[in-house]
């Protein structure tokens, strides 16, 4: 049996950068980690790039019940205050687009690297391939079953993530214990999650990408609308709108609302500026076929879906006229997909929802039922934009433990 002062539970982003603060003050800090390797989640983060944080940061980006907590845990936390721990550790952080920040390397591997040579050097114990299966306090210790043996410590924070992405570690079982111990927890959704439909003709787009504004529609009413990146697939669409889409989707399916996307298709085009330039090139003799003449336009995957969806009769260019005109604009510009689901946990970067946080205190992130029981990172109800705002959440309500 082996007693700590100070476990973990989760070697992820806010399990790591809390032992390492523990640590730096003298603790000893013993972090149990299922895995065979410590920080999955950051290791593929950013496309293995790890968007480790934003330069902007703001209340708005960030999702919760209880948005008050969010911006006590923050206060005083902006990107300044990470980058110096990073510095501390000998990270060099540059800016991409959209003040979303990056190691230098561009290596997400040389950020577990350098967190991991800080833990050892102030003493922290690391054990991997250890799942911690039940928790019980009896007086002030808390007691710890898990794969390799039972354990003791006096304080505990339980950093283990979100059920996102089980293939790196995503894992309901911090739940499962605060619950036991009391807590309460909010439903949680998959988040930054790619969307599935039925409609037919999404399949016959599969592998098509452009640039486009999504709408979402819950319900027939006006929702949200994101601009960036779609990709079709046979199960549905991805890309980086609507992954930004996704977590408003993934709660509004839960209530059972009907969820439709509208697509624009050219958005750098307006209904005026497209209405001119396509009834200038019409000409009046031509035998063209409609399919062939929209193909300086659209994508050739689409153009068929397109000619379907806008329910015109023209079969040959010199047929079009301004009515004919309009419906395929409308249908280029508002072409509806309704969604079915999303592609669940094992495609979601987060999930949404989490431990309640009125039961949290923001300043020390300690249990409001349970003392010296400490929570941090997505296990809690906090979840953030696409752009480093998860990580921002993590490193955050990491350091706040180990203060
Ligand atoms: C593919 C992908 C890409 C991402 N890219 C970015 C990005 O670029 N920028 C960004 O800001 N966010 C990104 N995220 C989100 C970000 O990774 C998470 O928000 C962040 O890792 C959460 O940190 P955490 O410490 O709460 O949990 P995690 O990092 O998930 O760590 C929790 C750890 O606890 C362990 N664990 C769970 N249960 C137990 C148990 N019972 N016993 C022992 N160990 C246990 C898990 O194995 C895991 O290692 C990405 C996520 C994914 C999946």
């Amino acid at each position: 049996m082996n007693r700590h002062n100070n476990i973990i539970i989760g070697a992820g982003a806010s399990g790591l950068i809390s032992a390492i603060t523990q640590a730096r003050a003298g603790k000893k800090v013993l972090v149990l980690e299922q895995n065979h390797k410590i920080g999955k989640k950051i290791l593929v983060s950013g496309n293995g790039q790890c968007n480790i944080g934003n330069k902007v940061i703001h209340i708005s980006r960030f999702h919760s019940q209880n948005p008050a907590f969010v911006e006590k845990v923050l206060q005083g936390y902006g990107f300044k205050e990470i980058e110096k721990f990073f510095t501390s550790i000998g990270l060099v952080l540059i800016e991409g687009k959209e003040g979303k920040m990056f190691p230098m390397s561009l290596q997400a591997s040389t950020v577990v690297a350098l967190l991991e040579y800080e833990a050892h050097k102030y003493g922290v114990e690391i054990l991997c391939d250890c799942t911690v299966t039940h928790i019980s306090k009896e007086g002030k210790t808390f007691s710890l079953q898990t794969t390799q043996g039972i354990k003791r410590c006096e304080q505990l924070l339980i950093a283990s993530g979100s059920p996102a992405s089980p293939q790196l570690g995503g894992s309901n079982s911090g739940y499962a214990f605060a619950t036991k111990m009391g807590h309460t927890l909010i439903p949680r959704h998959p988040a930054l999650v790619q969307l599935c439909s039925d409609e037919h003709w999404v399949k016959e787009a599969s592998g098509v990408k452009v640039a486009s504004v999504v709408t979402l529609y819950a319900n027939g009413q006006t929702i949200l609308e994101k601009k960036g990146d779609i990709l079709f697939t046979n199960y549905g669409i991805s890309g980086l709108a609507i992954l930004d889409l996704s977590r408003e989707v993934s709660t509004r399916l839960a209530t059972f609302d009907y969820c439709e996307l509208s697509l624009d298709l050219l958005p750098t085009f307006s209904k005026e500026k497209l209405t001119n330039l396509l009834l200038n090139r019409i000409q009046k003799q031509s035998n063209k076929p409609l399919s062939l003449w929209l193909q300086g336009i659209l994508h050739k995957k689409l153009i068929h879906i397109i000619i379907a969806q806008s329910k015109t009769k023209v079969k040959v260019e010199k047929e079009l006229n301004r009515k004919e005109i309009n419906k395929l604009i409308h249908s280029i510009k508002n072409i509806k997909l309704s969604i079915s689901d999303t592609r669940g946990f094992k495609s979601a970067e987060i999930a949404t929802g989490g431990i309640d946080t009125k039961e949290i205190d923001p300043q020390t992130m300690e249990s409001k039922i349970v003392p010296n029981l400490y929570f941090a990172g997505e296990i809690l109800d906090v979840d953030g934009d696409r752009g480093g705002f998860n990580f921002h959440f993590a490193w955050v309500s990491g350091l706040r433990v180990g203060l």
